[in-house]
C-alpha cells in the first residue's frame, strides 16, 4: 500500500500551532513511508472562508518547509464532482431530498430537548420519495443506516464504536446547493486515494458519518488517527479564532522553523526522552504508535530554549543568513556595520531569538544619541573623561586593529591612570553601545571598527563636557 496523507484545513482562521502539528504529523508519516502528502483547502463554507487564511496556511507551510506533493486542491473547484456523486447517491436511494423547513426543524429540535432527547432529524422526508422540488427550498440528506454499529480502529485511541441509532440523516447538500463538509471530505479522501487520515480529535464524531457514506459508495475505509487537544498555558483549548498565534508571527518574533517543528513534534509524540530532532531524524523516527492520548500544553519557555539551541547549533552561515534577512526586515542597513557572521559568533550564545539578537545589535549599524541615564550618572564623570581621552589617543595609533590589541590598550589604561579595568570597560561600553550590557567590550570595539569607535569616543567626551 502506498501511503498517502493529507492536511485539509478550512480557511476560517490563522494557521496555528495545533494545525501545524496536524500538518507535521501527516507530512512526517507520508515521508517516513516514502508516500505522498496532499494539501487540500476545505473552503465550501463560503461565509467563513477567507483569502487571508488561505495565504496564512500556504505561507506558513512554506516557511516551515512542509512541502506537499499534490495540491493545493480547493473544494470549491470540485463542485461538479460532488454533484455527480450526490446524483448517483440519489439514484441509488442512498440519499434523499428533504423539504422540511428550518422553522419545522427548529420546533422539532426544541420539543426533543424539552423531552430530554438528543436533538436529531426525525427522518420525516426519508421515505417520501420527493422528486419534484419546483420553487421549493430543499436540502439533500444521506440515508444513514438505522441500526447496527460503526466500529473503527483509531491508531491513537484504539477501537471506537458508534451506534447508528445515535446518528441522524446528515445533510450532504445545503439549500444553497453547496455540499457539506462531511460529504466533501469523503469524496476527496476517496478521489485523492488517502490511506491515512490524521486530524484533530474534534473530528471523531464526524468519523462514523464519513465511514457510513464511504460504505454506501462501496469503497475502502482509510485508517484514522485522531490527535488530542493542545491547551494554551492557561489550560484553555487553543482555537484559531481566539487565542492562537498565526504561525507567521513566530517567524516575525525571530523563531527558526527548525526550532518550531522540533517543538511541535514533541507536543504529543515522544521517542524515549530525546528532545532534539532534526528533520531527517523526525522523518526516520516518527510513528503513530508513540503519539500520546493525553492533551499537550503549550510551553513558551521550552520553545525559547529550543530556539536558542538551534541558533547555537545550526551552521554559522545558515543562522547568519536568517539573521541577515531578519535584520533587513527590521530596516537595519547591514552595509553600515560588521559582517553578520561575526555578529552571530559573538552574540548567539546570549539570546534566544533572532529578534533579541537584532534588538541588541543596532548600535553596530546605527549611530545613537541616547545614553542610559543611570549609566551616565554613574560612569560619565569628569574624572572618567580621561579614560575616553586616553582610549582615543591609543586606539587612533594602534597599528593592528584586533580584539587582543584593544584589550591590551584597556588594561594599559587601567594601570597607567589607576582606574579599575571594570570602570574602563564600562565607560567604553556606554560610549560604544549607549548602555551597560554587552559582550566583551574589546570584541565590540573590534567589530565596530576604528573610524566609528573614535567618532563615538569623541562624541562621549563632548557629552561629558556639556553635562
Ligand atoms: N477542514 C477540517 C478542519 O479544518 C479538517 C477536516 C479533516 O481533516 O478531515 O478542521
Amino acid at each position: 500500500m502506498k501511503v498517502k496523507t493529507r492536511f485539509a484545513p478550512s480557511p476560517t482562521g490563522n494557521l496555528h500551532i495545533g494545525s501545524i502539528r496536524t500538518a507535521l504529523y501527516s507530512w512526517l508519516f507520508a515521508r517516513h513511508h516514502s508516500g505522498k502528502f496532499v494539501l487540500r483547502i476545505e473552503d465550501t463554507d463560503l461565509s467563513r472562508s477567507q483569502a487571508i487564511s488561505i495565504n496564512s496556511i500556504i505561507n506558513g507551510l512554506k516557511w516551515l518547509g512542509l512541502n506537499w506533493d499534490e495540491g493545493p486542491y480547493f473544494q470549491t473547484q470540485r463542485l461538479n464532482r460532488y454533484k455527480q456523486v450526490i446524483n448517483s447517491m440519489l439514484e441509488k436511494k442512498d440519499a434523499y431530498i428533504c423539504i422540511c423547513s428550518s422553522q419545522e426543524l427548529e420546533q422539532i429540535r426544541l420539543k426533543q430537548i424539552r423531552e430530554g432527547h438528543k436533538p436529531r432529524y426525525p427522518g420525516t422526508c426519508r421515505n417520501l420519495k420527493i422528486k419534484n422540488t419546483s420553487n421549493q427550498k430543499y436540502v439533500i440528506r444521506f440515508k444513514n443506516p438505522l441500526s447496527g454499529k460503526v466500529v473503527f480502529q483509531d491508531k491513537i485511541r484504539g477501537e471506537i464504536i458508534f451506534d447508528n441509532a445515535e446518528l441522524d440523516d446528515l445533510v450532504i447538500q445545503r439549500s444553497n446547493g453547496m455540499p457539506t463538509y462531511n460529504f466533501c471530505v469523503v469524496v476527496d479522501d476517496l478521489d485523492m486515494e488517502i490511506t491515512h487520515v490524521i486530524r484533530g480529535e474534534d473530528h471523531i464524531n464526524n468519523t462514523p458519518r464519513q465511514i457510513n457514506i464511504l460504505n454506501s459508495l462501496g469503497v475502502k475505509i482509510p485508517i484514522y488517527a485522531h490527535l488530542s487537544m493542545i491547551l494554551d498555558e492557561e489550560g484553555h483549548k487553543i482555537s484559531k479564532r481566539k487565542n492562537a498565534l498565526n504561525v507567521i508571527e513566530y517567524s516575525k518574533n525571530g523563531f527558526l522553523p527548525e526550532a518550531l517543528l522540533n517543538y511541535v513534534i514533541r507536543l504529543g509524540w515522544s521517542y524515549g526522552d530525546k528532545e532534539i530532532f532534526n528533520i531527517s531524524e523526525m522523518q526516520e523516527l516518527f510513528n503513530l504508535k508513540s503519539i500520546s492520548k493525553s492533551s499537550s500544553t503549550i510551553n513558551i519557555k521550552k520553545l525559547l530554549w529550543m530556539n536558542k539551541y538551534y541558533i547555537n547549533n545550526l551552521p554559522l552561515n545558515y543562522v547568519s543568513n536568517l539573521l541577515q534577512d531578519y535584520m533587513t526586515n527590521q530596516k537595519i542597513d547591514i552595509k553600515n556595520g560588521p559582517d553578520v557572521e561575526s555578529l552571530v559568533k559573538l552574540l548567539r550564545n546570549r539570546y534566544s531569538t533572532l529578534k533579541e539578537i537584532t534588538e541588541s545589535c543596532r548600535y553596530f549599524y546605527e549611530e545613537f544619541d541616547f545614553f542610559n541615564k543611570k549609566a551616565v550618572e554613574k560612569y560619565f564623570t569628569k574624572k572618567n573623561s580621561s579614560i575616553l581621552e586616553e582610549s582615543y589617543k591609543r586606539m587612533k595609533k594602534l597599528s593592528i586593529w584586533n580584539d587582543y590589541n584593544i584589550s591590551t590598550i584597556i588594561n594599559d589604561i587601567s594601570l597607567d591612570i589607576k582606574v579599575k579595568t571594570k570602570e574602563v570597560n564600562m565607560v567604553l561600553r556606554i560610549s560604544m553601545t549607549g548602555d551597560i550590557y554587552s559582550p566583551s567590550i574589546s570584541s565590540i570595539i573590534n567589530l565596530i571598527g576604528r573610524e566609528k569607535t573614535l567618532l563615538r569616543i569623541k562624541k562621549s567626551i563632548n557629552y561629558i563636557k556639556n553635562i
